[in-house]
């Protein structure tokens, strides 16, 4: 980006590339967020550290309005985030477990491995850390591993909405998943950041919708993408009291421990925000902007297939992962940026699955979204580009 701009400093860029949100916060939730300041400054409304699992009353609202009771209060811990909740849970686990993960996968699950030292070498040819299984993820196995060539491992991390792929696993998929990880003692850390963006009732948003998935699974949420709190940060994690060690123990128990000394939990303020996006108000407006979200995914999925560029994910998740086949995914996005001016995310960044994809997201800002089709268009002088595109 850089690059290009001091070649060209009138270059527009638009970005379709980092998966941040761009909407402002609804106004019930913006409201309850000013109010709740407000309070902390007054002799009555003044709050310091809260409970050590976080507020009661934004974990019972999880626990209805998310997870239909399936979940108890108790089993949920609330936290400033999806990403460093991953890292404190690689706490929980240490240095000596293995792990499995989709590939592509969001990079924070290998990343925190490495950090905590799970892995000590790179393999430079197959562009993969060694000691970690990747779990092949592409459009020839609908994006859902063949299980039955997965070594036994740990941790399975596994994320759905995916994140980047965009496509979700069906209910028959994770009740595989939930088989594959109890016939193999394995816990499944599963991530399901991107569950609101899901519409159709008959793909799963959590886990938990798996019979026997408490008895496996640990489920990470976040506020982040369900209604734009990548900045004021509020997410969750569950561990069901059902999930034991091989000793009998519950994992809750040492998650607890971990959980509140490492961390103070999150802002009082973030908090009460959560309260408020689980109203019933708070609820029906962020409604609105995920459909916002969603329309612009299509608008980009629409456009990318028009130009005869396969794409898969988008219609449950704010991104679209469009295939070229035989490039590399760092040259696509190189001549996208040289000649559209576009941001996109190059595949292999998500592992060496993502070679010869690249990601688009549709948290952009409508404006933007459409001014990026129209240059994606073939003009006259253009063909050449789209054709070298494609
Ligand atoms: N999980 C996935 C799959 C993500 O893509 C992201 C952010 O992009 C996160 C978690 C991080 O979420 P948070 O903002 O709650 O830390």
């Amino acid at each position: 980006k850089q690059a290009l701009l001091k070649r060209n400093p009138e270059a527009k860029i638009i970005s379709l590339g980092v998966g941040d949100t761009t909407q402002p916060l609804v106004p019930h939730v913006a409201e309850r967020l000013a109010q709740s300041a407000l309070a902390l400054g007054t002799t009555k409304g003044y709050s310091g550290y809260g409970p050590e699992q976080g507020e009661l009353l934004l974990r019972e609202k999880i626990a209805h309005k998310l997870y239909h009771n399936c979940i108890r209060p108790h089993e949920i811990f609330i936290n400033d985030g999806a990403k460093s909740e991953v890292g404190r849970l690689q706490v929980l686990f240490g240095r000596d477990v293995t792990i499995a993960v989709q590939d592509p996968s969001y990079p924070v699950y290998v990343d925190t491995s490495v950090i905590m030292g799970q892995t000590r070498s790179y393999d430079t040819k197959l562009h993969q850390y060694s000691g970690i299984t990747y779990m092949l993820s592409t459009p020839e196995n609908g994006f859902f591993p063949q299980l039955q060539e997965v070594p036994r491992t740990d941790l399975i991390y596994f994320c759905s909405p995916n994140n980047p792929t965009g496509t979700v696993a069906t209910r028959k998929q994770l009740t595989q998943l939930v088989s594959f990880a109890k016939k193999n003692r394995s816990i499944i850390i599963f991530d399901s950041a991107y569950a609101p963006y899901i519409r159709d009732p008959n793909l799963p948003r959590s886990i938990y919708e798996i019979p026997g998935a408490n008895e496996v699974a640990i489920e990470v949420g976040s506020f982040s993408k369900m209604a734009g709190f990548t900045g004021v940060r509020l997410g969750w994690s569950i561990v069901p009291d059902d999930l034991l060690y091989d000793d009998g123990t519950p994992v809750r128990t040492d998650w607890h421990r971990i959980h509140s000394t490492f961390f103070n939990n999150a802002s009082n303020i973030a908090q009460q925000g959560g309260i408020a996006i689980l109203d019933e108000m708070g609820l029906q407006q962020i409604e609105q902007v995920i459909d916002y979200y969603l329309e612009n995914t299509r608008i980009i999925k629409e456009a990318l297939e028009d130009l005869g560029i396969s794409t898969y994910g988008g219609s449950s998740a704010p991104y679209i992962w469009a295939a070229f086949p035989g490039r590399k995914s760092w040259d696509v996005f190189e001549e996208i940026l040289e000649n559209k001016q576009i941001i996109t995310t190059p595949g292999s960044g998500f592992g060496p699955g993502g070679e010869g994809f690249v990601r688009f997201s549709g948290l952009a800002r409508r404006e933007e979204v459409v001014e990026a089709i129209e240059r994606l268009q073939p003009t006259k002088s253009r063909t050449e580009q789209l054709i070298q595109l494609t």
